[in-house]
Order: structure tokens, then C-alpha cells, then sequence
């Protein structure tokens, strides 16, 4: 008997469930599509699938000492649940946040964990996705079929970090740590720790850790931008003051932080060097006097064509002040027994070595995706707004913004989508699909992104794994919050690109 007639026989007995809708993933993406499915569409069945023992994606994931979001939470909250906490939150109090959002709406009949999908199979026959998934406890396969499959697995690979293979990496006698893989038990008590990397990671672990450490180095290749500021929002504060209603504490504060948030997005483009030096001055201001912010701290691109970080509190230029942290610029020429030595010719002596160098990108959650039992590659696509695929039937993925909270997005693709889905039912289309219209067939195709707009290296190193985008707003993802909030809820859905059946 071959492999391939075990499976079959094995799938043909198999016990097959049907959904409406399948949501890949329960972290801040699916938990939210399920609400606004369960809200706005309350006839549809649903489930959602994760591979993990719980809820909360990346912040389940990450372990690492001090790990909280960079963005405020009255953004990156959802718009349907208020925030009451500081602005900036620690995993922990994400958590209890979306746990609460489970509970509230009796979401957590309709996930399962442990369920990690690997392949689905979109038939034209049936009009159904057929969906496999592997129990990760007990290594069973489950099968299920979905008219729509709704992605919500993230971005990144989350089994492990990246790590560039640097030269000698196997003498260094010390520990070396990923914080994406981050040891319960690591002990860093008076050590000597380095932390490679410059983002809003490293500027988390660096202050978190700086009391502990006999002393705790940044190691950067360039620098990155910081906003430094209290861990706090005098505005809210003041409506609680007044006794306003949390729910229009959040609409109001949401709404002045997109406003503030659009204005340094504006600058960024129009008036970049002002911006610079507006950033740079924040940062001055908590260094010791004389220290050299050119070359530890002024990034060599314009603000926000990565991520600036958020610094509550300003709390890493306090560990520097201190004494504790240090930040050198400066590249890696190889590993040593004790640690690093530097292509400037110095060297840095380690007993650990953090690696805070980012992730893999992972496209559609590493699942084998096919129409008709023939492979997909998403690469062969092209965007309809960074959330459908030509060629690709009843799919969104809900890849959210980087210059402001990922969850706006998820907010506004929850009333996309489930106005799809009405419209389909309006229309008895078991099937929609995007498709180039006449006009744009002449148009460029070009990488997911441009890397004038935004281009953080896991981006950069996996461009070419990602669908295509063209030259029009509709055939991007713009990562224009500011222009989608009006523009999708306009989206005719009966434009020339839908295409129903
Ligand atoms: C450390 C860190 C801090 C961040 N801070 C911010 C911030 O402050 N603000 C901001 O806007 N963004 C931030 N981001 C970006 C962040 O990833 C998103 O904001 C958001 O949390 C992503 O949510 P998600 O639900 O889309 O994906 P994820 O959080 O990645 O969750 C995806 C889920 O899908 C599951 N999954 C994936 N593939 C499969 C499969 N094949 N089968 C079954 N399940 C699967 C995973 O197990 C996971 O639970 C941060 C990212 C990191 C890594």
C-alpha cells in the first residue's frame, strides 16, 4: 500500500465539518473577525482555528522581559471595546483585554486550538475550500469545508526568529537567545549581555533587563528613531476626571491620536528633515550632555519609512544615564569565544548574546494552498488592496497598517467583509473573485511594498514570496489608514474587479 492510498482511504472515512466561514488564526485579527461576524452577520456559522493552546498570537508568543505593545491601546484596541489602561500595555494586560472580548461575546465556543492548518483546497465544483488541519498534541488530522476563508495568521513565522549567520557564531562559548524564543529561566543576573538590533524590541529588552545585568550593550548596525514620552494620556485622564462614559473617553481619544498620528505621517512625506530634527530633539533631551545622538541615534533614512519606536517613559535613556545600558554603532565582524569583535577593530565580551534581528516573514500561515488540486502561489497574484488575490475565490487576509495600529485594519476589513457577504447572499453568489478590469491590464506590476515607503528587512528579504502589487490604490495596500477609513466602506461592490458567481 502506498502513502498516498492510506491518505486517501484515511480522509475518504473521515469526518468533515462545514462552516461558513473558517478564521485562520485567534490572535488580535481572527478574535476580532469573529466578532464582527458573530455581530454583523449573526446567521453565519463559523469557527476559528489556531495552532496554539491559546488565544493572542504574537502575544502569546513573545516572552521577552519588559514585552508590551509600541502602539497605544486606544488604537490598537478595538473600536468596539473600550480601553481603561496606560496607552502603552504590557502582553499580559493584551491578553486579559482579548480575553475579555472572548468571554463578553461567548466567542470561545466557536475556536479550537491545537489546530494547526496545512493545506487548503479551493474546489470550483463545489464552491467550497476544503481545509486540513493537524492536532498539535495528538498529531490527528481534522477535516473541515468553508464557503470563505477569512486569513487572519499574521505575518511572521512564530516557531522561531531570524538570525543573519554571522561569521564564527559557533565559537561564542555564552548563551545566544532569540527574543521571539526567549528561555523562562534565562538567567542574566549580574552577566555581561549584548543585544543585537536597534528596533522596538532591543529598546524594550535593553531597559528591562539593565538593573539586572552587570551591564547590558545595544549593538546596532544603525540607528532607529525613538519617541520618547510618558506612559500616559492627559486627555483621557482628564475625561475620567469629568466622569465621562469609557466608551467616548475611547471614540474621543482614538480620534485625537489619529489625528496627531496623520499629522506626523504628513510630515514624514512632506516635511521630512523638520520631523528629523523634532525626533532627534525628544531624544537629546534624555541623553547625558555631549552624547554623540549623530551617530547612536540618527537613523540614515527619512521617519517612518520603518517603524518609529515608541519609548514609555523614556526608559532606555535612563538605563544610559544610569550607567547600566550602553549603545554602540558599529558592525559585527565575527563572533568569539567571549564574544564580539567589531569591524571597527573593538570588541564586546559577552556571557549572553540576545539576538533581537527580527522575524521570517511567513505568507498565508505556511499553509499548501491549491484551486482545483492545483498549487497556489500567492506570488503569482495581484493585491486588491493588500486583502484579496486575483484568481483567488472567497479569501481575505487581514494584513494590517505599520504607521498606525494594526487593528484599525481589522476593524474596517470586519465591515468589509461581512457587507461581502451579505452582498453575496443578496446576489445567491456562492463565489466572488478580483479580477484585473480592462484598464488595468497595462498597468506595472511591482513588489507587495515599496521600499520608499516602507522597508523593514523581513520585508525586504521575502518581497519576492509575496502577491503582486500595481500602480492604483485599489491594486496596493497603501498603508494609508487615513485615506481607507473613508474609502472602503465606499468600495461598490459591484464594481468592474468583483466577479461573482
Ligand atoms: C513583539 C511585537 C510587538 C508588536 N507590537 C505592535 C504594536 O504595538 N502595534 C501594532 O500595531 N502592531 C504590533 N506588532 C505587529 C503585530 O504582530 C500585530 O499588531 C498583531 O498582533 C498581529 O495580529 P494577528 O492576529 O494578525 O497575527 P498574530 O498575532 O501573528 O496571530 C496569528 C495567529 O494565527 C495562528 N496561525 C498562523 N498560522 C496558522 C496555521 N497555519 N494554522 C492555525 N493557526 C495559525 C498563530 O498561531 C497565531 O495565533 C507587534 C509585533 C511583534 C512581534
Amino acid at each position: 500500500m502506498t502513502g498516498t492510498e492510506t491518505l486517501e482511504r484515511t480522509s475518504g472515512k473521515a469526518k468533515v465539518e462545514h462552516f461558513d466561514v473558517l478564521i485562520v488564526g485567534a490572535g488580535i485579527s481572527g478574535v476580532g473577525a469573529a466578532y464582527h461576524l458573530q455581530t454583523q452577520t449573526p446567521n453565519k456559522s463559523f469557527v476559528v482555528l489556531d495552532a496554539f493552546e491559546t488565544f493572542g498570537g504574537t502575544w502569546h508568543t513573545h516572552k521577552y522581559p519588559g514585552i508590551r505593545s509600541d502602539s497605544d491601546l486606544y488604537t490598537f484596541g478595538y473600536r468596539f471595546k473600550p480601553w481603561t489602561g496606560a496607552p502603552i500595555a504590557t502582553a499580559e494586560e493584551i491578553k486579559n483585554y482579548m480575553n475579555e472580548v472572548i468571554e463578553e461575546n461567548h466567542l470561545d465556543k466557536h475556536i479550537r486550538y491545537k489546530h494547526k492548518i496545512v493545506k487548503a483546497n479551493w474546489s470550483n465544483k463545489d464552491n467550497l475550500w476544503a481545509v486540513e488541519a493537524i492536532r498539535t498534541d495528538t498529531n490527528e488530522t481534522f477535516h473541515f469545508t468553508a464557503n470563505f476563508l477569512w486569513m487572519c495568521q499574521g505575518y511572521y513565522k512564530h516557531e522561531k526568529g531570524y538570525t543573519p549567520e554571522w561569521k564564527g557564531i559557533d565559537k561564542f562559548k555564552g548563551q545566544i537567545v532569540h527574543p521571539q524564543t526567549w528561555p523562562e529561566d534565562l538567567d542574566y543576573k549580574g552577566k555581561r549581555v549584548v543585544v543585537i538590533g536597534s528596533g522596538a524590541t532591543a529598546a524594550t529588552v535593553v531597559p528591562a533587563i539593565a538593573g539586572d545585568c552587570e551591564h547590558v550593550t545595544m549593538l546596532q548596525r544603525s540607528p532607529t528613531y525613538f519617541i520618547p514620552g510618558l506612559n500616559q494620556n492627559e486627555l483621557a485622564d482628564t475625561l475620567r476626571q469629568l466622569e465621562v462614559d469609557e466608551e467616548w473617553i475611547h471614540e474621543i481619544v482614538r480620534r485625537k491620536i489619529l489625528f496627531d498620528q496623520a499629522e506626523i505621517t504628513r510630515l514624514s512625506f512632506e516635511q521630512p528633515e523638520f520631523l528629523k530634527q523634532e525626533l532627534l530633539a525628544g531624544v537629546s533631551a534624555l541623553l547625558p550632555e555631549g552624547y554623540d545622538v549623530k551617530k547612536h541615534f540618527t537613523p540614515s533614512y527619512r521617519p517612518w519609512r520603518q517603524r518609529i519606536a515608541f519609548v514609555p517613559n523614556g526608559d532606555i535613556f535612563e538605563g544610559i544615564k544610569a550607567g547600566k545600558a550602553s549603545v554602540v554603532t558599529d558592525e559585527i565582524d565575527t563572533f568569539t569565544e567571549d564574544g564580539i569583535k567589531l569591524k571597527s577593530g573593538d570588541e564586546l565580551k559577552a556571557d549572553i548574546i540576545v539576538t533581537a534581528t527580527g522575524f521570517d516573514l511567513c505568507v498565508m500561515g505556511d499553509i499548501t494552498f491549491s484551486i482545483d488540486d492545483k498549487p497556489l502561489d500567492f506570488a503569482d497574484t495581484v493585491t486588491y488592496r493588500g486583502m484579496m488575490f486575483t484568481g483567488v475565490p472567497n479569501l481575505i487576509w487581514v494584513f494590517g497598517y505599520f504607521r498606525a495600529s494594526w487593528t484599525l485594519r481589522v476593524d474596517l476589513l470586519g465591515d468589509f467583509v461581512t457587507r461581502l457577504l451579505k452582498h453575496m447572499d443578496e446576489k445567491h453568489a456562492k463565489k466572488v473573485m478580483v479580477s484585473l478590469r480592462p484598464e488595468d491590464m497595462d498597468m506595472p506590476l511591482m513588489p507587495w511594498m515599496d521600499p520608499e515607503n516602507f522597508n523593514p528587512g523581513y520585508l525586504m528579504r521575502s518581497m519576492h514570496l509575496l502577491p503582486k502589487r500595481g500602480d492604483k490604490p485599489e491594486w496596493q495596500h497603501t498603508q494609508d489608514y487615513w485615506a481607507e477609513r473613508s474609502e472602503i466602506p465606499k468600495i461598490d461592490l459591484d464594481g468592474a474587479e468583483f466577479k461573482y458567481e
